[in-house]
């Protein structure tokens, strides 16, 4: 029987261990912040992978952000080396979840199995990705006990708030330098018959405006913060979201709508903050002395970001020239730069031809609106042969009742461990078509 087949089948033969292997990473709650029983996740990920032939580490990123002693950022990198030399595939999970938030009718820690779905927190975001890239690894090693080069996965840290713990950590380690690592697969829920090559940029900023404090009832002896910050949004409507609505870019981004460049405001806060909660007392009358803005601007790989800035820094002269008091103090918060890669590129074909091979359709290139852990392997690692592509359905993150299907799972393991042998043996018997795209 040609390999493919015998591992399509090994993997069907899995699908109960599957399901257990999701349900206990489930019931690990690991929620971010504060970034809950990592150690907990990454233990048991090493004596999992570890009775597979993985060597195993479990890696502290001590002093990154967030990192103490009651809430340790730990990671764990498994490694099976091949008999003879050849290309390392790494597969790269992230083990934290968000926050539950409301509205659940499942327990969200319970792993419930019901109607070919389980559900819980992290169910699609991203630990049926996870279960899912195991047991690709261990029906390959099944059925190919013999290949060439080496299988990596990790299971890392803090990717829903930034990655510093994780994967960024990791990369300055040397983990993605792309002597040792050669092509990444991120089992992010993008839905299984889709290859994600990157995402957006980003670029945060906090914008404060000044004033002058004085009684309210004579604003005039003052000068109003937040008057000021309310110029530079209505020339932010007049000429930059506009001007952002027109810029367009060749990325595959999902959904649609993301396809352009974009801005946010993520908030504002100006004057005296509003009392605490059971405070019933009135506020007292002042001008205010300050108003600050969080913006969240997404940019395109067809511009730079010292366009972007200079793009919002434009707004800031404009209305400087109409209002003589006008002060203000601009803060750069965060920036990623976008990425993505070519569809040419090895990682993406091989995994383009296993989705037509099991999917019996040809793969949709997509390109992420928002981040994630790429960034890190891209910029830091210096690693490009790299996508985002697992089970589960991407609206779900994040949810109530978040749930990955089985059957999606199990889809998503053959396109990995079909990646697999396309890329660690010499029978390169996939009988795919050459070209799949769309
Ligand atoms: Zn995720």
């Amino acid at each position: 029987m040609p390999l493919a087949d015998q591992l399509v089948r090994e993997i069907d033969d899995r699908r109960d261990d599957l399901i257990a292997l999701t349900q206990d990473l489930l019931r690990i709650p690991t929620l971010n912040p504060p970034g809950e029983n990592y150690r907990d996740i990454c233990e048991y990920l090493a004596r999992r992978l570890g009775s597979s032939g993985f060597q195993v580490e479990l890696i502290r990123a001590h002093g990154t952000p967030g990192d103490c002693e009651k809430y340790p950022r730990w990671n764990v990198v498994a490694r099976r080396e091949g008999t003879g030399p050849g290309e390392c595939i790494h597969f790269n999970s992230h083990i934290d979840v968000v926050d539950v938030g409301l509205g659940w009718t499942k327990d969200p820690f319970g792993g419930e199995h019901s109607d070919g779905k389980i559900y819980g927190r992290g169910a699609c975001d991203m630990k049926g990705g996870l279960a899912s890239s195991i047991i690709a690894a261990e029906a390959f090693l099944a059925v190919c006990p013999d290949f060439s080069g080496a299988i990596e996965i990790s299971g890392t840290a803090d990717e829903e708030s930034g990655g510093f713990g994780g994967v960024a950590y990791l990369a300055q380690k040397g983990y993605f330098n792309p002597e040792r690592v050669h092509h990444v697969i991120i089992p992010e829920p993008l839905n299984k018959d889709r290859i994600c090559l990157g995402h957006r940029g980003v670029w945060w900023a906090e914008l404060e405006t000044f004033g002058e404090i004085a009684h309210g009832s004579m604003p005039f002896l003052g000068d109003c913060a937040i008057r000021h910050m309310g110029a530079v949004m209505d020339e932010m409507e007049r000429t930059l979201f506009p001007a952002l609505a027109k810029k367009r870019t060749e990325m595959p981004v999902v959904p649609e709508g993301a396809r352009q460049s974009t801005l946010n405001i993520n908030s504002i806060h100006g004057g005296q903050s509003e009392g605490e909660a059971d405070f019933t007392g009135l506020p007292s009358p002042c001008v205010p002395d300050s108003c600050r803005m969080v913006i969240d601007r997404r940019f395109l790989l067809e511009e730079n970001i010292e366009e972007v800035q200079s793009e919002f820094m434009d707004i800031l002269k404009t209305v400087q020239g109409q209002r003589e008091s006008f002060r203000y103090d601009l803060r750069e918060l965060h920036r990623v730069l976008p990425t993505m890669t070519e569809r040419d590129a090895p990682v993406v074909r091989t995994v383009a031809r296993a989705i037509a091979a099991t999917m019996g359709r040809p793969a949709e290139y997509v390109v992420s609106p928002g981040t994630y852990d790429q960034k890190h392997i891209d910029r830091i690692g210096k690693l490009k042969n790299c996508i985002a592509y697992g089970p589960g359905i991407l609206d779900l993150a994040h949810k109530p009742d978040e749930y990955v299907g089985v059957d999606d799972m199990l889809d998503s393991a053959k396109v990995m461990g079909l990646s697999l042998i396309d890329l660690l043996t010499r029978a390169r018997d996939l009988d795919l078509p050459a070209e799949a795209s769309k």
